[in-house]
């Protein structure tokens, strides 16, 4: 299905709906059963055009549309969302930056397709918030390189052909760092098993190992430069992820609401209690608040504005805030919320995850932090100001 290069952000949203009319709910059931999505429907929101016009406006243009497929996915699946999350915001988009030669231009053409499916693989099983830590080598060998390591934690490792894998190059540059396109039916790589979790149990997460040698195509962008992309590309999935979270936050608000309405405690709807309408009435204020700073991060990145912390902080906060609302939803269903038999208690364990994964809260506080260290002329001058006349009146 071709898409006109026209299509309004309406179109867009209009289109990921129209891709998921299309994947069969009976098997959609079965996903977080079987702890692995298919890979045939990320190839149908790939026929689709998802993928293929999230990025026709190019990286910061098509902002609105990350938010939509992201809005959109999660309302279908949760985990559906996790997997588009990387194979987009990840593996297409540094493809789309940093392929440069043919082969990598024929891979983003076939990640746009669907006939390929991407994962990102930095975390490694000694650490993963350090990602200067990172122990995976690639050395330059006359074919091309050879990449020796082991990564752990890679989300839609099972429905995905390709991992993006960042390795240490000894000697490359400030961080030593580089990113590879690794695919995963190389010969000396193998994908060891997967992790069973707590929510978004349907996109799977597992382990890799490899020791195989790749051709030189397999090295995206420039040796050295491995931790300055890692870290854009991560600055999209984090808005990904604030868009996935604030859907969450918004479905379970909403059916809260509902209960509240209709549940009769006492003599009267469990909304009349006071303390029940202030918690729901905070979580809409707090929703709306970080909806709005959603917006307002997606503008100024779409401007131009560079936009790393602010995308740290959104994250921060709106992890904070859904985690507190679908905690309290779940507190307004009773025990009928803490029961499999309705969504609460899935989205609850569900949004725990962003607290960790696409930098934890720790390493973005830190982040966010560097930005007070930096001198403030303005405020710096202030001070001294008032230090100067800080002396007791007679
Ligand atoms: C479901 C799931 C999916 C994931 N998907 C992916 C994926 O697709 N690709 C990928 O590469 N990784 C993925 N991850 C891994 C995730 O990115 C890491 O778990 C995360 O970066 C933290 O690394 P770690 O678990 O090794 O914790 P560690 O690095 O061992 O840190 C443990 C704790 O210490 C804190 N900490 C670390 N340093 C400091 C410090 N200096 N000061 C204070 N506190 C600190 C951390 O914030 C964390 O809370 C996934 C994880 C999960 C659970």
């Amino acid at each position: 299905m071709t898409v006109p290069a026209t299509a309004t952000e309406l179109d867009y949203r209009g289109l990921v709906r129209g891709a998921l009319a299309d994947v069969d709910p009976q098997r959609r059931r079965g996903w977080a059963v079987d702890g692995h999505l298919p890979r045939e429907v990320l190839t149908t929101l790939a026929a689709h055009g998802v993928f293929r016009e999230r990025w026709a406006p190019g990286a910061t243009g098509g902002l609105p549309r990350l938010v939509a497929m992201a809005e959109e996915l999660s309302e279908f699946d949760s985990g559906l969302a996790l997997a588009a999350m990387g194979h987009s915001e990840v593996f297409i988009g540094a493809l789309s930056w940093l392929g440069a030669d043919a082969a990598q231009r024929e891979l983003l053409d076939e990640a746009f397709a669907g006939r390929a499916v991407g994962c990102f693989g930095a975390t490694e099983p000694q650490g993963g918030s350090d990602l200067a830590g990172i122990r995976s080598t690639a050395t330059q060998e006359p074919e091309g390189w050879r990449l020796v390591g082991r990564k752990r934690y890679v989300s839609n490792l099972g429905a995905a052909t390709h991992l993006l894998a960042v390795a240490r190059v000894a000697g490359s540059g400030p961080r030593d760092l580089a990113l590879f396109l690794v695919p995963l039916d190389s010969p000396g790589v193998r994908v060891e098993g997967f992790f069973d979790t707590a929510g978004l149990r349907s996109c799977d997460v597992g382990e890799v190992a490899f020791d195989t040698l790749l051709p030189p195509h397999a090295l995206l962008g420039a040796p050295g430069m491995g931790l300055a992309y890692a870290s854009r590309l991560l600055q999209f999935e984090r808005l990904s992820i604030c868009a996935q979270l604030l859907t969450a936050g918004r479905m379970a608000l909403g059916l809260a609401a509902a209960h509240a309405r209709r549940r009769i405690v006492g003599d009267g709807p469990l909304l009349d209690k006071q303390a029940v309408r202030h918690r729901l009435a905070h979580a809409h204020a707090r929703l709306g608040v970080a909806g709005a700073a959603l917006r307002d991060t997606v503008a100024r990145g779409t401007a131009g504005e560079g936009f790393a912390h602010e995308v740290a902080a959104l994250k921060l906060v709106v992890c904070d805030i859904v985690e507190r609302v679908t905690d309290d939803c779940l507190q307004v269903f009773g025990a009928r919320g803490y029961t499999t038999n309705y969504p609460l208690e899935g989205w609850w364990r569900d949004v725990r995850l962003a607290r960790i994964g696409g930098g934890a809260d720790e390493v973005l506080t830190e982040l966010v932090a560097s930005r007070l260290l930096r001198p403030d002329p303005r405020f710096d001058a202030e001070l001294e100001r008032l230090t100067a006349a800080d002396t007791p009146h007679p």
